[in-house]
């Protein structure tokens, strides 16, 4: 089902000063992108095979600004590149698993996402994604 770390998700209060941090580190951003439905603005660095994803919120009542209120800035979500998005939430629901979202939406880069609830995977928000 799984085929490989996608991504890690970062949450971050200014995405500028962040992104210097990793470009610092000799990455490069792909570019950044609001996501309207999410209220977020992202960038991602591709590093090797995967990409850290930078999250900073577009408003103080997003996802986002409501996980760095209460955790603090920091690692919110581990995504997990899959092929077939439907299947393997199918899968997981039969299986049991509680999911967020039992249809995929649109993430960033128009890839199909969806999550499973950290109750169910021990305290990590994890995101399907399938995208090209
Ligand atoms: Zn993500």
């Amino acid at each position: 089902m799984l085929k490989k770390v996608d991504h890690i998700g970062i949450a971050v209060k200014d995405l500028a000063e962040a992104m210097k941090f990793y470009e610092a580190m000799g990455l490069k951003s792909t570019g950044t992108e609001v996501v309207e439905e999410q209220k977020v603005r992202v960038a991602f660095f591709p590093c090797g095979d995967s990409e850290v994803e930078l999250l900073e919120s577009t408003s103080p009542d997003g996802p986002i600004a409501k996980y760095i209120e209460k955790n603090g800035p920091g690692i919110q979500h581990l995504a997990f590149k899959v092929d077939n998005i439907e299947k393997a939430l199918a899968e997981l629901k039969e299986k049991g698993f509680r999911l967020i979202d039992e249809k995929p939406r649109y993430g960033a880069g128009g890839a199909k996402i969806a999550f499973i609830h950290p109750k169910t995977s021990f305290g990590v928000l994890v995101e399907l994604s399938e995208r090209d």
